[in-house]
């Protein structure tokens, strides 16, 4: 063996160059590493995803020709470091270089750095492949510690890599069609919701592995898993999801329902696990979907634009923003948030609907949809005041797609507003009213929606409120809140200390 070639849990990106020919003398190295299981308490499901997934590439490769070196985690007990892993191996084959694919995570990126720095043989890093940017073109269009617009970058990308173009222009003559979108599900929508394609992968032998060494993690254990494990059945999640869901992506985005036994997907796509392990890559998705658009009549372009504005917008700003802020990132408390996080976080036992509902998907499922981790969850703790790493712990195990460089940014910045407004340009609060327009919740919930302070009240109403006044001095001034602001200021002084009462009270239950 002349070269070690390592690949991690994210990068079974099949369509990497590395794999385009066969050749002998390159060995691949994959690892179920303890240290990854470590690094924060994973969802079960999560974990056996990651696992079945690592499993079945590792068999693609050797199908194809390649050699493989598969450590499951068996294999790699006792083996607390990537160089403690890595090492026998290099003892065993004497390789005269070792090469990593370049990795999305900070924590990652530094044991890389520190194999550099002591090996006595060469270490290279070649490009991932995956991402529209390649990630030394980030400085471009992003600056340590300064705000960027995502609706600016988007349009860049969209000029940049010809994307829904039309003469220089966008297609449909807009940029932006999150005004036709975002509707709520009326009752007679809910019997179109479709049943949501899951794949029953059956990972009974890693339940097993897990328990044999009391590998912690939360969640609910499943034998058989909902995601896609490997190529062809992302594919086909792919196809399913544009053939069902995209004709109402845009339109039904910000909708929640409990009237449905598929509420938990509603119409989105499920796709983030596949994209994150690079088993799909984001081009490829966008596109079959614009390739869709243009076949169907039924897919109109504003549900068209609204997932490739998620995929092409967000998803490479994100990674933008984490790799121009880390590390300093994942430190940033902007609103000086200290609270515990609650318990009922493990176990969903809430009596709010809402929150009780996207807890249960994320805990049952490994999954919610965006709306809820934003608007739900988020929304909570950030009006709730919790210390932004245990938001970010929770996250970054919960959700199977949850890797740190899409999490953090989405949870810290976006979701927290910890990082101050480098990523978005007001905080993400809402009261009950949010809930109630945007959902059937409110209707059997145990608390009234209408009401803000005293018994029966909803939380989010006071909370709300509560955290306006809190940080007025803050965010008065912000064009974007004013509305807010002077709606407050309009209540009378009475009203305004019963619900600053009411929300004392509410968060003094919580300790
Ligand atoms: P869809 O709604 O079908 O969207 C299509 C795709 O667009 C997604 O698969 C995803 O790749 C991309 N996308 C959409 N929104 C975002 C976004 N804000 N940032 C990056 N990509 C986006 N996404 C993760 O992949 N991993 C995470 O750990 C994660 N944590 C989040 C935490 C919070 C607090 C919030 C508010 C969002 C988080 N997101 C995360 C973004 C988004 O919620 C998920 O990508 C999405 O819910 C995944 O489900 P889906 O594939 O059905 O998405």
């Amino acid at each position: 063996t002349v070269e070690l070639r390592f690949l991690f849990g994210d990068q079974l990106n099949i369509q990497h160059s590395w794999f385009a020919d066969v050749n002998t003398a390159c060995l691949y190295v994959m690892a179920e590493m303890p240290s990854e299981l470590a690094y924060v308490r994973h969802h079960h499901q999560k974990i056996s995803a990651f696992f079945a997934a690592m499993r079945a590439f590792s068999a693609d490769l050797k199908a194809a020709g390649h050699r493989v070196l598969y450590l499951d985690l068996n294999q790699c007990d006792g083996k607390n470091t990537l160089v403690e892993v890595l090492h026998p191996i290099i003892e065993q084959y004497q390789p005269e270089s070792l090469l990593f694919q370049e990795v999305d995570e900070f924590r990652l990126q530094q044991h890389i750095e520190r194999i550099q720095a002591k090996a006595k043989l060469n270490v290279g890093i070649v490009e991932s492949e995956h991402y529209f940017l390649p990630k030394q073109e980030l400085s471009k269009y992003f600056s340590p510690g300064k705000h960027k617009k995502m609706e600016f970058f988007y349009r860049a990308l969209r000029k940049r890599f010809d994307i829904l173009m039309c003469d220089g222009g966008p297609e449909g003559e807009r940029w932006n069609f999150d005004s036709d979108n975002r509707k709520k599900l009326a009752k007679k929508d809910i019997p179109d919701i479709p049943e949501p394609l899951v794949f029953e992968n059956d990972v009974n032998d890693i339940a097993d592995l897990l328990e044999t060494h009391k590998v912690k993690t939360i969640g609910a254990a499943k034998s058989k898993i909902d995601w896609p494990v490997n190529r062809e059945q992302s594919l086909r999640l792919l196809h399913w999801f544009c053939q069902y869901c995209l004709p109402n992506f845009g339109r039904f985005q910000d909708a929640m329902t409990g009237q449905s036994e598929h509420s938990w997907s509603l119409y989105h796509s499920r796709l983030s696990f596949s994209l994150n392990c690079k088993l799909l890559s984001p081009d490829e998705v966008i596109k079959v979907a614009i390739q869709q658009y243009r076949d169907r009549e039924e897919i109109d372009l504003a549900q068209l634009e609204g997932f490739v504005r998620q995929i092409l917008g967000w998803r490479e700003f994100v990674r933008g923003i984490y790799w121009t802020n880390m590390p300093g990132y994942k430190q940033s408390n902007f609103l000086a948030s200290d609270r515990k996080l609650p318990d009922f976080f493990w176990n969903a036992n809430v009596d709010m609907h809402c929150l009780r509902s996207a807890l249960q998907h994320a805990l049952e499922r490994s999954y919610s949809h965006h709306i809820e981790r934003l608007m739900v969850i988020g929304n909570y703790c950030l009006l709730a005041g919790i210390d932004p790493d245990q938001v970010d712990e929770w996250y970054l195990g919960v959700y199977a797609d949850a890797i740190e460089w899409v999490q953090l940014p989405n949870t810290r910045g976006m979701s927290q507003f910890a990082d101050g407004g480098l990523l978005a340009t007001k905080p993400y609060v809402a009261s009950g009213a949010y809930m109630n327009r945007m959902s059937d919740h409110c209707r059997s919930c145990t608390f009234n929606v209408k009401k803000a302070a005293g018994e029966g009240a909803c939380p989010l109403n006071s909370l709300y409120w509560y955290f306006l006044e809190t940080h007025r001095e803050r965010f008065a001034k912000n064009p974007r809140m004013t509305m807010s602001y002077k709606n407050w200021d309009a209540k009378s002084s009475e009203n305004q200390s019963d619900i600053l009462e009411t929300a004392q009270q509410y968060l003094s239950s919580l300790q």
